[in-house]
């Protein structure tokens, strides 16, 4: 299920990212360790009390050489069409000022609710200072204090009272849910169009809505699929949309719907940091991964292109070794009919259950011939293996001092695994438990 999106908008350092800080606490949404990723604070799950939600900081989201007040202008609309809720943040030392006012005046704009919070009240005998904030018209003010902590219990309350009932389509079990994310321009919505314009597919009607997204749902040989996420792709030309943090926005939201998640590359651009970036998020999420390299008409080749393309691609995504890779062009229609056999594949083998028994035989096979390693003469003894999840498939390996299981080791069984079974396309996890 989709969670609600809470945003906070609001001038220059009223404290935003302090309170998103705050209310995120120490959760790493992405964890920096894989290559090429680096860690983005403007966007995380979070919770309060038996509340979970995802909160956006659009004060990250840079725009460009925008002027202050388009700046502003663009995070509140973010907000305004990202969002469920959005806190609006003001600064209790400065009292009101023409800022908050021409944010109040874009937010006036929006059938969200809007709470309003009033920062840097950093004690109780400063409570006076929020009585200015009745002005700018959005009801009750709440006294909060990023630097203390204090007040934003009853802020995520007042926000969680304005959470939608229903928050997502729940599809059937057998429904692949797959989305395309990738920098702007490198073809997604293109993509899309390409796969619900052919004539062997049919589009349904019953477009699930979440929000301001629509869902595309159709059928193809008897499968059914759901794109996620595809207004927001359709839906164009506003300025952020060019923006690296908001793609990754977008792209973070469309990869925790879907099961399988294509990365699409430019390859009349070739391949960018940014690219690496935003497949790091899928790998992480641990969805099924498909590399769609499109543009491919775009690309001057001769026989051997393909082979020279798909070397790179495994030098700079060496993290993704397990997703297929797929050379598209979505303008010509051209080799697009071969994606969906792949995401229906990639798809099954993320939802793959191994039976313990064949999943011990293949470890202690590894086993036998590769010994597990020893660390100051202790030696690494693993008892049993199992499969403990799938989506993506998890494993726990019971040994007897988990800090001997090197990650190379790790790395090993995973590669025996993977030879053994058709995992292709899905990250796989291992989990090292001592025995009781
Ligand atoms: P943003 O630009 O809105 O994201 O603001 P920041 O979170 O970067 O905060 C701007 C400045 O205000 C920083 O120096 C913070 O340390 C400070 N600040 C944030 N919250 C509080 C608070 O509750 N009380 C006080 N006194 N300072 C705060
Ligand atoms: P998105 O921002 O990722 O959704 O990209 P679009 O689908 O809007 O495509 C951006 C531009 O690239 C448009 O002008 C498309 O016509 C063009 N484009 C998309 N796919 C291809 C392709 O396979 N080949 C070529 N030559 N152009 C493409």
């Amino acid at each position: 299920m989709a969670k609600p999106v809470i945003a906070i908008v609001g001038r220059p350092n009223v404290g935003k990212s302090t309170i998103f800080n705050r209310i995120v606490g120490e959760r790493v949404s992405i964890v920096e360790d894989v290559a090429g990723v680096t860690r983005d604070r403007i966007y995380s799950s979070a919770d309060w009390l038996t509340h979970e939600f995802n909160i956006i900081d659009t004060g990250g989201i840079d725009i460009g050489d925008e002027p202050f007040l388009d700046q502003i202008r663009q995070q509140a609309e973010i907000a305004m069409d990202e969002a469920d809720v959005i806190i609006f943040m003001t600064n209790g030392r400065e009292g009101v000022t023409l800022a908050d006012e021409q944010v109040a005046k874009i937010l006036y704009r929006t059938n969200k609710p809007v709470v309003l919070a009033v920062n840097k009240v950093d004690n109780p005998d400063m409570k006076e200072m929020i009585y200015d904030f009745y002005s700018l018209g959005f009801g009750d003010p709440f006294p909060i204090s990023g630097s203390h902590g204090l007040g934003l219990g009853d802020l995520l309350d007042e926000a969680a009272k304005h959470f939608p009932e229903v928050e997502d389509v729940d599809y059937d079990e057998g429904v692949i849910k797959f989305s395309l994310i990738g920098r702007p321009n490198v073809g997604k919505s293109s993509l899309v169009n390409a796969f619900l314009g052919d004539e062997r597919v049919i589009v349904s009607n019953i477009a699930g809505t979440t929000r301001d997204a629509v869902d595309s749902h159709y059928v193809f040989d008897d499968q059914e699929y759901v794109i996620i996420d595809t207004a927001g792709m359709r839906k164009k030309g506003k300025v952020y949309e060019s923006t690296e943090k908001y793609s990754v926005l977008r792209a973070l939201r469309a990869i925790e719907r879907s099961d399988v998640v294509l990365v699409v590359l430019n390859g009349e651009e070739g391949i960018q940091e940014q690219d690496k970036k935003i497949a790091g998020y899928a790998h992480q999420a641990g969805k099924g991964v498909i590399i769609v390299y499109n543009k491919w008409d775009a690309v001057d080749k001769d026989e051997k292109t393909m082979n020279e393309k798909t070397k790179e691609i495994r030098e700079q995504f060496q993290f993704l070794d397990y997703a297929p890779i797929a050379f598209t062009s979505a303008t010509t229609g051209k080799r697009v009919h071969n994606l969906l056999p792949v995401v229906n594949r990639v798809s099954e083998n993320h939802a793959m259950r191994i039976q313990s028994s064949i999943l011990n035989e293949v470890i202690s096979d590894a086993v036998a011939r590769n010994p597990a390693p020893t660390d100051k003469g202790r030696r690494l003894r693993i008892y049993y293996a199992t499969q403990v999840a799938i989506k993506p498939p998890t494993f726990v390996v019971f040994v007897n001092e988990p800090e001997l299981m090197h990650f190379t080791y790790e790395r090993f069984l995973e590669n025996r695994i993977r030879d053994t079974f058709e995992f292709e396309g899905t990250p796989i996890k291992i989990i090292t438990r001592a025995r009781d």
